[in-house]
């Protein structure tokens, strides 16, 4: 390269056609997916006002204290924006702001774009990544969790994840009744270790005790595997919903692990919890996850109202497939080539293209005045099932020739049938 200013920032990737087409799959697989459990699409602006996530994530947590992209705009005053980190808080912004859940009626949104975080760059960890996400505002039920955890196994199984390279967890947060005294515990706990666990889990006591429980520090991993869990120490309310939960998932034969340790790195989160894993990831193995957030609302200002949603991330998704050694089916750039032989049936040749097209085939046709041969060549490089071949004494006789470059044979199609004669051996 040149010179360093016209290189991607770090920890940002152009997606190039052969990503670009696979993450369309997955869009539909996505959208089709969501269609089937109700979700209907939301996009929402791509920056915030800062206090967006400040007030939804928490001032505590990794996002809010040290990775989002914060800018003043040119407003007088200035305004600060940040590019959101994540896709629920400005759901729930949007979501209040136009009264999607007014008068207790729920919503299913669901939404995919690119968020952004400053995040130290590796396998799987990029500071603008794509997510897919769903979230459920409205509904209070367990069965409401048990379908959005279903929908995220699902829709991992229909990327063609293979089903033994996936793990879903979940565990409880508790709620306002049960986590402070909980918070509290584990504050006194970190305390008490702090000369075996890092500063950094040391600062947590006061911040976000919690967060602890995620350390990558081996030291302080070891020591919170006997911290005292929330598990045990939730009210009575929390424990029932948590175990109709598990219910329910047993009910739709969904596998799970309990993970007691599972916190996930937001405060927002309430009772539910849960990620998915997928093997041949290394460090950043977590696929998918999300949680109930019945509080978020009210932190907005609105009228108290629980919620659940996930977030998958693209680029996971593509490495997990890679690990399994899935290859994911994406349509030819083109079904159809048409190949003129010589210069002077360019516009006989653009017509057939034309008409192909209109009839619902992917045609494509050279415009670089290419020898036959290098035409073949374009329409092996894109994938192309049939050649259609047009030259003087096609035109003539009114008949083309059509090379299926599958199986090597040749045939002769009059040019009027040749649109049904293509879309009969494509689809059929
Ligand atoms: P989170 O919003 O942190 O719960 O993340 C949800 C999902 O987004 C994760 O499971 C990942 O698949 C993906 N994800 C989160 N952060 C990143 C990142 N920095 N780069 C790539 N993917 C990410």
């Amino acid at each position: 390269m040149a010179s360093s200013n016209v290189q991607a920032p770090k920890g940002t990737v152009d997606m190039l056609p052969a990503t670009a087409r696979v993450w369309e799959h997955l869009q539909r697989v996505a959208q089709k997916m969501f269609s089937l459990y109700g979700y209907e699409p939301v996009y929402t602006p791509i920056f915030e006002h800062t206090d967006v996530f400040v007030r939804g994530i928490g001032e505590a947590t990794d996002i809010v204290g040290k990775e989002m992209y914060t800018f003043l705009d040119k407003g007088n005053p200035p305004r600060s924006l940040t590019l959101r980190p994540e896709g629920t808080a400005s759901i729930v912004r949007a979501a209040l702001e136009h009264g999607l859940t007014a008068n207790g009626q729920g919503a299913k949104l669901y939404y995919a774009g690119p968020m952004f975080r400053y995040e130290r760059p590796q396998a799987g960890r990029q500071r603008q990544f794509w997510q897919i996400g769903v979230e459920a505002l409205g509904m209070a039920e367990a069965s409401a969790d048990a379908e959005v955890i279903a929908l995220l196994v699902r829709f991992f199984e229909a990327t063609g994840i293979p089903h033994d390279r996936m793990r879903l967890l979940i565990n409880s947060m508790g709620d306002d009744v049960c986590r402070p005294d909980y918070r509290a515990k584990i504050a006194a706990y970190i305390h008490a270790h702090a000369s075996v666990l890092c500063e950094e889990c040391g600062r947590r006591a006061e911040t976000n005790p919690l967060r602890a429980f995620d350390c990558k520090n081996p030291g302080c991993h070891s020591v919170m595997a006997s911290a005292p869990l929330l598990r045990d120490e939730l009210c009575d309310e929390c424990a029932t919903h948590y175990g109709a939960v598990k219910a329910y998932l047993d009910h739709l034969g969904i596998a799970y692990e309990e993970d007691p340790s599972l916190v996930r790195g937001l405060d927002y989160y309430t009772r539910t919890v849960f990620e998915v894993q997928a093997s041949g990831l290394g460090a950043q193995n977590a696929i998918g996850g999300g949680g109930r957030y019945d509080r978020l609302m009210e932190q907005y200002g609105g009228a108290p109202t629980p919620g659940l949603g996930w977030a998958v991330g693209f680029e996971r998704i593509l490495l997990a497939l890679k690990a399994a050694g899935i290859e994911v089916p994406v349509r030819p750039v083109a079904e159809v080539f048409v190949a003129r032989a010589v210069p002077e049936v360019a516009g006989d040749a653009f017509l057939i293209t034309d008409s192909l097209r209109r009839a619902g085939v992917a045609a494509e046709i050279d415009h670089q005045a290419r020898s036959l041969k290098s035409q073949f060549k374009s329409a092996d490089r894109l994938g192309a099932r049939f050649v259609v071949v047009v030259g003087p004494d096609e035109i003539a006789t009114g008949q083309v020739t059509v090379r299926d470059m599958t199986a090597g044979t040749e045939s002769r199609v009059e040019i009027r049938d040749l649109d049904t004669t293509i879309i009969d051996r494509l689809r059929g």
